[in-house]
């Protein structure tokens, strides 16, 4: 199969039509990484899959991460080893199935009198961070005095400074992890399709009926299945409720928020691990044109769905760095700004018997029912193992194995890494890390039409070629290409009205949309994305999908 092949264009409205008139083996709501890891283990596993979002695929949570692959060191503070050792072992599991998404990346923490552990401390921490990871230990730690550690980052603040560690980690495109999760769903068989949410659901002949409500054409169906995954993050007591109305909720939600700077007023070399005056660990994380800084953990109750970032939640983020740092940023700094609520599991919660660790749950909610929410990115294959294997158990379901630790998201075979032109090599480096294997469209685009290779505007290094390529990706709206295909202005940053005229152009063959259709599509984004600051004309105030 070609690339070309591989990547065809969306057909929403025939997938839907498969939705109203097919019986699934099971039906998947919610398409964050929970959702899109089950129903690509499912389908591999040779069952019947649908899969529904109420929005734009990862436009949850799952696009709002600090975009980290991690084993998450502050578990090790609270003694967690068995979350840690998953975590890293599922860290090692990305970086070989999805080589081109995930990228191992020297990490610095900064000690600081009064803020941070003793340096035995960090030591003793990083010597079993990379003991726990065994044989998938990415690289030794360090730890630098002061002098070293300055030499590695002369935007440390002096003040206080007793030294650093030095460690390895992986970071992740996070929202794509979930595309292409979904892709080799679909790939496997499995009929996705997103803007469409479960209203409703009720028994039927032994299975489950769900009320969808198509967003996009506002037609309401019924969609039958034999087993049900809820797979909705932070949004699973609300759906829960409609089909187990007496149990006690199962999450306790936490909104973290990132704001974003240019990488200039924060020219930081490696992600860097700061403390906060409260001895939180956030970070600070260089990203091309970008430094973006996080997250927040603030358990002030609030709506799951609204997904604003709160100014004072960004100015704890300006503050705590500009303790840490050397160079002054303040608030007037901040670019862009994003917010999600993890799905936290309530503490009364988390020694479910069935969670692979306390830090998520998989419940059998009803008969053939299955909840599974909680986790990090970084684990959610292996929790996608589990509540597939207990689906199957629950349901009755004859499958095969599980092989979502071993086949790549992009399968081998299916396309070469073709040259690449002798372009921008960032841009190369840029659409590799995009597309894997598929950046051969974008190479060949390049060659073929050397207009395609040019950046669209002075904002938006991004080209034709690479837009045209991620708009064949499942996308209904301007948003989700340049936030969710392309992760192109993190939290929302500023961009010229011109150029997104240039970017909708350059969508416009893939997505057949009219010129009328793209002012809409400008003008939704101009007003509907997060911005920052707010923009009392703007409706900055986000709220996802409306579920
Ligand atoms: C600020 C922050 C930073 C984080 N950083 C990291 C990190 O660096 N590394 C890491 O490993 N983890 C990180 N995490 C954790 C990780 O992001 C989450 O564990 C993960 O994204 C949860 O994915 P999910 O699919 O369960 O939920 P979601 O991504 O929220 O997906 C659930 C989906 O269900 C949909 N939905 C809801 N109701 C319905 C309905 N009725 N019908 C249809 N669809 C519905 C929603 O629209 C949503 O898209 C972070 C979390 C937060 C909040």
């Amino acid at each position: 199969m070609t690339a070309a092949a591989r990547t065809k264009s969306w057909n929403r409205l025939a997938a839907v039509e498969r939705l109203r008139a097919e019986t699934f083996d099971v039906l998947v709501v919610g398409g964050g990484i929970t959702g899109a890891g089950v129903a690509r283990d499912a389908a591999l596993r040779g069952l019947t899959v649908a899969l529904v979002e109420a929005g734009d695929w990862a436009a949850g949570t799952s696009s709002r991460t600090t975009k980290l692959a991690h084993g998450g060191l502050r578990y090790l503070e609270q003694l967690d080893f068995g979350l840690v050792r998953t975590a890293l072992a599922e860290r090692a599991v990305l970086l070989s199935i999805a080589p081109h998404l995930t990228r191992a990346a020297p990490f610095l923490l900064p000690l600081y009198t009064g803020r941070s552990m003793p340096a035995w401390e960090l030591e003793a921490g990083l010597w079993l961070y990379d003991a726990l990871a065994g044989a998938h230990r990415l690289g030794r730690h360090r730890v630098l005095d002061t002098g070293a550690a300055f030499e590695r980052e002369p935007e440390l603040s002096p003040a206080g400074l007793r030294g650093a560690g030095l460690y390895w980690d992986a970071r992740v495109l996070d929202a794509r992890l979930v595309i292409e999760t979904i892709a080799d769903a679909r790939r496997a068989g499995a009929v996705a399709v997103s803007y469409c949410s479960v209203e409703d659901l009720e028994r039927w002949r032994g299975g489950w009926a769900a009320e969808v409500h198509d967003r996009r054409s506002g037609d309401a169906f019924t969609l039958r299945a034999g087993s049900c995954v809820a797979a909705v993050g932070p949004w699973s007591d609300r759906l829960r409720r409609r089909v187990a109305p007496a149990r006690e909720p199962l999450l306790s939600p936490t909104r973290g928020v990132h704001c974003v700077v240019h990488h200039s007023r924060l020219p930081l070399r490696d992600p860097t691990a700061l403390f906060a005056r409260d001895r939180r660990i956030y970070f600070a994380v260089p990203d091309g044109a970008w430094t973006y800084i996080g997250t927040t953990d603030t358990d002030m109750g609030g709506d799951v769905s609204d997904l604003s970032a709160p100014e004072p939640d960004v100015r704890y983020l300006v503050e705590a760095t500009g303790d840490a740092l050397a160079r002054p940023i303040g608030i007037g700094d901040v670019v862009g700004a994003w917010a999600g609520w993890r799905p936290l599991v309530r503490a009364s919660r988390r020694k479910d018997p069935g969670a692979i660790s306390r830090d998520d749950v998989i419940e059998r909610t009803a008969p053939g029912f299955i909840t599974v929410a909680g986790g990090k990115l970084t684990t959610y294959r292996a929790m996608a193992e589990e509540a597939v294997d207990r689906l199957v158990e629950e349901a009755g379901l004859e499958s095969g194995p599980c092989i979502t630790a071993r086949r790549p998201l992009v399968p081998a075979g299916l396309g070469g890494e073709g040259p690449a032109p002798a372009s921008d090599p960032e841009a190369v480096a840029r659409a590799r890390s995009l597309f894997g294997p598929d950046a051969d469209d974008v190479f060949a685009r390049w060659r073929d039409d050397p207009a395609s290779a040019e950046p669209l505007g002075a904002d938006f290094p991004y080209t034709a070629a690479e837009v045209g390529r991620a708009a064949r990706e499942m996308v209904e709206t301007l948003d989700d290409l340049v936030d969710r295909r392309l992760l192109a202005l993190p939290g929302g940053v500023p961009i010229a009205r011109d150029t997104l005229g240039r970017i909708a152009d350059a969508a416009a063959p893939e997505l057949g949309w009219s010129p009328g259709r793209q002012s809409m599509e400008i003008a939704a984004f101009r007003t509907g994305a997060d911005r920052w600051p707010a923009r009392a004309d703007a409706g900055r105030s986000r709220t996802h999908a409306g579920v």
